[in-house]
């Protein structure tokens, strides 16, 4: 009997609905081999939702999101809604709403550069001959950004501002549960970065991971301070796996990451809740880059990002991993061959220029059987 699932599907604004097509393609293609199903519904959200609602996340939107077990998520936002009030803007009004309602507190941000783009990253080639897959943990709920006190007022007739960075053990505890996890399906090691040498809060970090890694004892864990850990990357990123750490470290060092990686075209992420009790989240799945206004509606944007963020809902909520594992090597097939949209291009005459339907099509034409 064949396994049965449910997703909601955001496609978004901008180039959200050009690249989530080819990714519904291959769900399509996939299902079919994989002995599963997966029932989807599509609903507005960002700026489309706001056009035909008021609203960036109408309440019907939300109600479709609670009765999966996923969400599909393209991008949102554009010039035409910049003008709006902050909480009804689409990025503020839609994401950061979806992040909290379904506490998704782990955000896995793979930093992914293929043998065959090495070019496109701006590292020097001798350093990431090989390309590199580094796997960002990021606590996405907690610290800095949400701590209090946090404000403004004067002391002795001067301005000062203060935040607090703030963690519960247990918030530590289940991000690096996450992590782990994450390891253990990989290399099993496990990097742990903080600033141990200088915050209190990094030394409950630090002390956590340590307690949690006795139930991973498979997985090799180690720590690395925050500092180091922005100059390694840069200078080997080939030999980092999967590195767990605190909202705003994370945060800055998933950007470095994406920015080594070459192209936001390439880049998925996840951004998940609780796992039940088959280890299975709850999430949302979706491109690491934007709605890209400047190349909508030109059939220029690379719909990879799109798709490998189908393969991580595959393998993190879903649990379908012979389905994930067929996408990313199909993609990875497909830059070997040479297809190329105009982001990871050189202009190499052994490179097949394509367009988003196209890269969709050569990606289809490379799962296996
Ligand atoms: P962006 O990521 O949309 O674009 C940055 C650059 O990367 C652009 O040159 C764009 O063409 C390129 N790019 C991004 N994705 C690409 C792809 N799949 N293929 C080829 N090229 C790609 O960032 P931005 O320009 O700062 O923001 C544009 C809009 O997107 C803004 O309204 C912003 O608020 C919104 N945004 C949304 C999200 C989200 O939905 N999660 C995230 C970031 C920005």
């Amino acid at each position: 009997m064949s396994r049965t699932h449910r997703i909601t599907v955001l496609a978004g604004d901008g180039i959200g609905p050009e690249v989530m097509a080819e990714a519904l393609r291959i769900l399509d293609a996939i299902e079919t081999r994989g002995n599963f199903n997966v029932a989807r519904t599509a609903h507005l959200v960002g700026g489309a939702a706001i056009d035909a609602t008021g609203h960036p996340l109408p309440p019907e939107t939300l109600l479709a999101c609670e009765q999966g077990n996923a969400i599909l998520f393209g991008s949102v936002g554009g010039p035409r809604w910049e003008h709006l009030l902050p909480d009804l803007q689409p990025e503020r009004g839609a994401l950061l709403p979806l992040r909290k309602h379904f506490d998704l507190f782990a955000n896995l941000r793979p930093g992914i550069c293929l043998p065959a783009l090495t070019h496109a990253s701006p590292i020097k080639q001798e350093f990431i001959a090989d390309g590199f897959n580094v796997l960002c943990v990021r606590e996405l709920t907690g610290g800095i950004y949400f701590g209090s006190p946090k404000g403004r007022h004067e002391i002795q007739g001067e301005p000062v501002a203060f935040d607090t960075m703030i963690y519960k053990k247990s918030e530590i505890e289940r991000i690096a549960r996450v992590a782990f996890t994450a390891a253990m399906g990989r290399t099993k090691r496990l990097l742990s970065v903080d600033k141990a040498n200088v915050l209190a809060s990094s030394v409950l970090w630090r002390e956590t991971l340590i307690e949690i890694a006795r139930e991973f004892p498979e997985v090799e864990l180690s720590h690395m301070y925050v500092d180091n850990a922005a100059m390694q990357l840069i200078r080997r990123p080939a030999s980092f796996d999967v590195l767990v750490t605190e909202n705003l470290f994370g945060d800055i060092l998933s950007d470095e990451m994406a920015m080594i990686s070459g192209s936001l075209g390439m880049l998925p992420s996840a951004s998940l809740g609780n796992p039940g009790s088959n280890g299975l989240s709850f999430g949302m799945y979706e491109p690491s880059g934007g709605s890209a206004p400047d190349i909508a509606g030109k059939s220029l944007a690379n719909p990879i990002a799109q798709i490998l963020s189908l393969a991580m809902l595959l393998r993190f909520s879903l649990g379908e991993t012979a389905a994930a594992d067929s996408i990313e090597n199909a993609v990875s097939l497909t830059i070997r061959d040479g297809f190329r949209t105009v982001d990871i291009a050189t202009g190499r005459p052994d490179e097949i220029k394509v367009g988003t339907a196209a890269m969709g099509e050569a990606i289809l034409a490379r799962l296996d059987p």
